[in-house]
């Protein structure tokens, strides 16, 4: 069955990022003379860069990432799961992370200090990663404190937050949690103390809270750190078990209940298949809801012949459209919806780093100081250890 591009926006095009300001955006150009990413030149360089490097280099990339990248992957996943890839390979000495900052971080926490972790493009950042910063969120824990309510909040964290966040959440007896744990983490943390602070996004922590704990919406707030003390009262805050960070993923949470709404009407018989970080009427109105990997197997498993619109980044759901003819797979939103900035991440600047890399200079390191590094690997291992 054929794929139908869906429509772009100006705002996508925008977001896209047509020129940067180098006086501003550090570590975003790729220069030299690299041609456009459409040159069938470049697919040459970064083969022969890759093979110049062999074992020294282990190329990460993200399902949301683009083909002209993902094609030289060694390995695809979700962040988590290229975190612990890059780990497991002790013997490469850079890791390049086709995927955005957070996820370069987490690679940083996981390997050895003898590994090199480089991100193609530094303005390959995460929106929702973004929107916790870890002033704010000390802020918050300190109202939690003055309110006597501190011993009694568990923090948790998605992976998808700074190592900053990482760190506080370790800090303070918390955990980290994926897509695919969440419900495990959570039912944990209802272990360690009543409530749970839950960061930074607030549809993740809400649709795990209501449709996997049972919890009803109103035990659940929304903290506002733009609003004074979070613009909630203090028996808001005494009476809620799920405090929700404000934060969203800017491209999940462009799925409406409009869209389920007009595919079910224009397609009789489809599935609705969305990810968890979509808004709650969204995934109440959805048949299926599960994390990027589990999307990924359930299109696997589906049946020749039945119909699917997935409601999660446009790369990823193309590519399944494009490995799966037997099926008809569409787009959940009839408007483009790619993750603006890991389409940053392009095949130009993926060959000017590996091509650095080979002249011995290592562009676009990340680092976590050590400090953070230690505490946020504390959340993360707590999240290894869940059972
Ligand atoms: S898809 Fe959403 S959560 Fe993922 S990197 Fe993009 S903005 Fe961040």
């Amino acid at each position: 069955m054929t794929w139908d591009e869906p429509s772009s926006t100006a705002t996508a095009l925008l977001l896209l990022g047509r020129g940067t300001d180098p006086d501003t955006e550090k570590g975003v150009e790729c220069p030299g003379d690299l041609p456009a990413p459409s040159d069938p030149g470049l697919v040459e360089r970064a083969r022969a860069a890759k093979a110049a490097l062999g074992d020294r280099v282990f190329v990460l990339g993200h399902h949301y990432q683009r083909d002209e990248v993902i094609q030289f992957a060694d390995v695809t996943g979700d962040s988590f799961k290229l975190a612990r890839e890059a780990a497991a390979r002790p013997e490469a000495e850079y890791i390049v992370f086709c995927g955005v900052h957070f996820m370069a971080e987490s690679a940083d926490i996981l390997t050895s200090d003898a590994q090199r972790v480089v991100l193609p493009d530094l303005a390959a950042g995460c929106s929702m990663a973004d929107m916790a910063v870890l002033s704010q969120v000390e802020k918050a824990w300190e109202r939690f404190a003055a309110l006597g309510i501190a011993g009694d909040v568990v923090p948790v964290t998605y992976m998808n937050s700074s190592a900053d966040i990482k760190g506080f959440v370790g800090r303070n007896d918390g955990v980290v949690c994926t897509s695919s744990n969440a419900e495990t983490a959570l039912r944990w943390s209802f272990e360690q103390g009543s409530k749970v602070f839950f960061l930074p996004d607030q549809h993740l922590g809400r649709n795990t809270a209501v449709l996997k704990l049972g919890f009803e919406l109103s035990d659940c707030v929304l903290y506002d750190p733009h609003k004074a003390n979070g613009g909630l009262t203090d028996e808001q805050l005494l009476a809620a078990r799920m405090i929700l960070w404000r934060g969203h993923c800017s491209v999940h949470g462009r799925f409406s209940l409009d869209a389920v709404q007009d595919v079910r009407s224009r397609v009789p018989g489809v599935n609705v298949l969305v990810h968890p970080e979509c808004r709650h009427d969204v995934v109440t109105s959805a048949d299926y809801v599960g994390s990027t990997e589990y999307i990924i197997r359930m299109i696997d498993n589906a049946p020749a012949g039945s119909a699917w619109a997935i409601g999660t980044e446009l790369n990823l759901v193309r590519r399944l459209a494009l490995a799966h003819p037997d099926k008809q797979i569409m787009f959940l939103e009839r408007n483009v919806c790619y993750c603006s900035t890991m389409n940053r991440i392009d095949l130009p600047h993926l060959v000017w780093a590996l091509e650095e890399l080979v002249a011995g200079r290592v562009p676009n390191q990340i680092t976590v100081d050590a400090q953070t590094a230690h505490y946020a690997r504390v959340a993360l291992d707590r999240m290894l250890a869940l059972p």
